[in-house]
């Protein structure tokens, strides 16, 4: 039947260039959702190896497709585009990426149930945070939803310094601080 809308096989045409950048771990302990506004990769990330995971390596997450993913996807690389342009809406933008409670971090973080419901792999949503006090201040945050500790004892894939395993959650020195200390 007709329906106007033109679905694109998945189809296999040759070596992917990016590859050697996918994971290829066996198993998996966790996942991560992660995107930038320059990413053109899937925005599913391995805990593991922190390599990208297509998303036709995990079930239909939305209505036969992968809608909901996708959607939050595009919103935050929209969001993530105004915060680095700086110039319209950065507030509202680094409000959306940053607090627990964005229409976009309860976006993310509902896909981060359904993937982990359907993978059985718990999935993680990052939380940006791009300025802070000071040092010890940062050091102290706790989780923003479940209030406990969550300063991990070494960063983990180059950018996360806070994981609840609780709530799901990671996050990292704001980054302000972070570059005038290092
Ligand atoms: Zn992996
Ligand atoms: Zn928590």
């Amino acid at each position: 039947m007709e329906t106007g809308i033109k679905v694109i096989p998945h189809e296999i045409i040759g070596c992917d260039p990016d590859s050697s950048e996918k994971c290829q771990c066996q198993k998996r302990k966790s996942l991560i959702l992660f995107t930038t506004f320059i990413s053109l990769e899937s925005p599913l990330r391995c805990g593991d190896c922190f390599r990208t995971i297509p998303l036709y390596n995990i079930p239909k997450t939305y209505d036969d497709e992968y809608y909901n993913i996708l959607c939050w996807e595009s919103d935050y690389q929209s969001c993530d585009q105004l915060q680095m342009n700086c110039s319209v809406g950065e507030h509202f933008a680094t409000n959306q990426m940053s607090k627990i409670d964005s229409q976009l971090s309860k976006q993310g973080i509902k896909v981060c149930s359904e993937i982990a419901k359907l993978t059985k792999t718990p999935t993680f949503y990052y939380l940006y945070r791009s300025s802070g006090k000071s040092i010890n201040s940062e050091r102290k945050r706790t989780c923003p939803s479940c209030d406990s500790t969550w300063l991990l004892k070494e960063q983990i894939h180059s950018r996360f310094d806070f994981k609840c395993n609780k709530c799901k959650l990671l996050s990292n020195i704001a980054y302000d601080i972070r570059n005038n200390t290092a």
